[in-house]
């Protein structure tokens, strides 16, 4: 044994025992399999078009990516799977936490998927969620009875951001998904807030999901929300709920028609139900077909999805030109000393905000 100065006598109770050497490596392949497997943008394309719901993972993971070089990634797969695109129903979902839009998107999932067929992709927008804070809209332990079905792909929120920068992830998120075999797409989101407009423009029926029982339904609702929606469907509808749920409902219909016809030509219909006990799931997803047969039949699906795809366009320049601008490091610096000089009155804000854009498209020109 070596000589070690802790084991002299003169220390009692000390001593050093000689070790078994470790291995060099516990595992001789964890080199090769620390690093994920990256793919060319082709070969991405390839195994998402066959259903590859891992790859597909790996894929958002890229198009939610802030790195340039995931990105220019990100956006060449969706160049490619674009062509694959778009033969989904598309539907949001929405309602204030608690109206119990997980319970629910977990029964009209197990209907989609066992009664009709389907392959269903969860999606979410929550431009205030981060990954920490335990409310996520999209979690896959919120929806216990899907998040074990192969048919089904749930993704949580892409973590906090601008909403424009969310939204426009989640809508690049439903073309892969589209492009590997998802036929419906739901999009969840929080109904407060704006982050409905964001999920109406991106989707071919919007679904309000409301409760009843407050008193006061129709001051709890903005009009603005109402006006969006395709469907409105009182939750909760059981046990000694059943006729509130039900007057609720009849509150609804009377102010729908309040409001104008919408440009689809279909009236809003107004259901009860509950997502708890699975009560009148069938009713809801009869409806959203009917609308789905009406609007393609009176040409405004089709016209929706166009004006959605413009809406967009707008949406990807306007984010982009606002990206470029604030992360051009000169403009960094110099909306600090002109941020100074608009507190301390040394120049407006307009001037200010002229003398910023001037140097930029110089700059940039
Ligand atoms: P979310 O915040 O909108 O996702 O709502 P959750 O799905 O988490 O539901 C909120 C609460 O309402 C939970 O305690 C659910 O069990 C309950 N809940 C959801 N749906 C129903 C229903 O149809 N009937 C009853 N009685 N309770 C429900």
């Amino acid at each position: 044994m070596e000589y070690h100065p802790e084991n002299d006598p003169k220390y009692k109770g000390l001593a050093v025992n000689e070790g078994v050497s470790s291995p060099p490596l516990v595992n001789p392949y964890q080199k090769e399999r620390k690093k994920r497997q990256s793919y060319t943008p082709s070969e991405y394309v390839e195994n998402i078009l066959k259903g590859n719901i891992t790859v597909l993972s790996q894929a958002v993971t890229l198009v939610e990516s802030q790195k340039n070089e995931h990105q220019a990634i990100a956006q060449e797969i969706i160049e490619k799977c674009l062509p694959y695109s778009g033969n989904s129903v598309r539907i949001g979902i929405t309602g204030v936490p608690g109206a119990g839009k997980s319970t629910s998107i977990d029964a009209f999932g197990m209907h989609l998927i066992h009664e009709l067929g389907k392959k269903l992709a969860v999606l979410a927008i929550d431009p205030s969620s981060e990954r920490s804070k335990g409310s996520i809209l999209g979690d896959k332990t919120r929806m216990e009875d899907i998040s074990r079905e192969a048919n089904a792909f749930i993704r949580p929120s892409p973590s906090a951001g601008s909403l424009g920068g969310v939204a426009r992830k989640t809508r690049e998120t439903i073309i892969l998904c589209e492009a590997a075999g998802f036929d419906t797409v739901f999009v969840e989101t929080v109904g407060v807030g704006q982050s409905e407009t964001a999920v109406h423009s991106m989707v071919d029926f919007f679904l309000l999901i409301q409760l009843a029982g407050t008193g006061d339904e129709l001051q709890g609702i903005k009009r603005g929300i109402m006006e969006m929606a395709d469907g409105i469907i009182v939750n909760k509808s059981d046990g000694n709920n059943i006729d509130k749920a039900k007057l609720a409902a009849s509150q609804y219909r009377n102010a729908l028609h309040l409001f104008p016809l919408p440009p689809s030509g279909w009236t809003p219909k107004v259901l009860t139900y509950s997502g708890y006990y699975k009560l009148g799931i069938k009713e809801i997803w009869d409806m959203v077909y009917e609308y789905v047969n009406f609007t393609k039949e009176n040409g405004y699906f089709d016209y929706r999805r166009h004006s959605q795809s413009k809406y967009w366009m707008y949406e990807s320049i306007n984010e982009q030109l606002r990206n470029h601008f604030y992360h051009s490091p000169e403009i960094e610096k110099e909306l600090r000393i002109k941020e100074q000089q608009v507190l301390s009155s040394e120049i407006s804000s307009f001037a200010a905000a002229k003398q910023l854009l001037d140097k930029y498209f110089g700059e940039n020109i």
